[in-house]
């Protein structure tokens, strides 16, 4: 048996949705349809009866837009966008869940909550209660109060420390790469797409240097694979795939072969370590 055909017995799922994913790329406003079909998929494996937490990004974007404003230039005004973009995020979040019966729950994590035991603990049993409650949490990092040196910075990242911290046995990220290639397909026409990746040694991750994100959000491929280092270590898999269509997801967990998998080899894994390091 392969194992994309175990991912539909995964218990706990931890989904996260890059900016440029969520908005429309002319105008940076919301893309609702799209939104739309990852409540309704989402609010599927919840009637799965599976453990579903979503990370989403898209607080700065979306408030940027909202506001009318170009570009923004200093620290402040990304934090006051986020301010204005969140509230205007899980608004939409919980209108279009709430049609499929689902009820959402907002967690803004930090890396200082993270790093401190007792907030860290807080945080594990918040998200234990909102599952057996039957909730979504819907995740994001606390951009309104974080500086630059203290953050998580990008929220590939924070999927994979959310996926250790409630133990989670499948992440799946999805964004505008579909998944890890020999070389950056946008500059090399024969890099070859690679559809799984047992263990993720300097082979595999020499090919993803160089591989930038969108313009929207802040992960490129390397934070991808720092992502799949977390999951991996904490027991989890993770697929890296294509945010275009949504209805990727209940393909993915009904084991088709789409985007890059990559195997879990749980090991001693120490979040605080991690966290330190990083
Ligand atoms: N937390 C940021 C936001 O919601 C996004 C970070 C990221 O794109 O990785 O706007």
């Amino acid at each position: 048996m392969s194992i994309r055909e175990h991912l539909k017995n995964r218990r706990r799922v931890v989904i996260k949705v890059g900016s440029s994913s969520l908005v429309h790329e002319e105008t940076g406003g919301l893309n609702l349809p799209k939104i739309e079909i990852l409540a309704r998929e989402i609010a599927d494996l919840k009637n799965q009866g599976k453990d579903v937490a979503l990370v989403s990004s898209g607080a700065i974007s979306v408030g940027k837009a909202s506001m009318g404003l170009k570009s923004l230039h200093t620290l402040k005004e990304k934090q006051a966008c986020a301010a204005v973009g969140q509230v205007l995020l899980m608004m939409v979040y919980q209108k279009f869940f709430s049609e499929y019966g689902q009820k959402t729950a907002q967690i803004l994590l930090t890396k200082e909550t993270m790093l401190d035991e007792v907030s860290r603990e807080n945080a594990r049993n918040t998200f234990e209660q909102l599952f057996s409650m039957g909730v979504v949490p819907i995740v994001n990092e606390n951009d309104t109060v974080e500086t630059y040196d203290i953050r998580f910075g990008d929220n590939d990242r924070l999927s994979a420390i959310v996926t250790a911290l409630i133990n989670a046995d499948l992440l799946i990220l999805l964004s505008d790469i579909r998944g890890l290639y020999t070389d950056d397909p946008r500059n090399n026409p024969e890099a070859s797409f690679i559809s799984e990746v047992d263990v993720l040694d300097e082979h595999f991750k020499s090919m993803a240097k160089g591989t930038t994100g969108s313009d929207f959000g802040t992960g490129g491929m390397s934070t991808k694979l720092a992502a799949a280092e977390i999951a991996s270590a904490a027991g989890a898999e993770m697929i890296i795939a294509d945010a275009s269509d949504f209805r990727i997801i209940h393909k993915l967990i009904g084991g088709e072969d789409l985007g890059t998998i990559f195997h879990a080899h749980p090991h001693e894994f120490q979040l605080m370590d991690y966290l330190k390091r990083m």
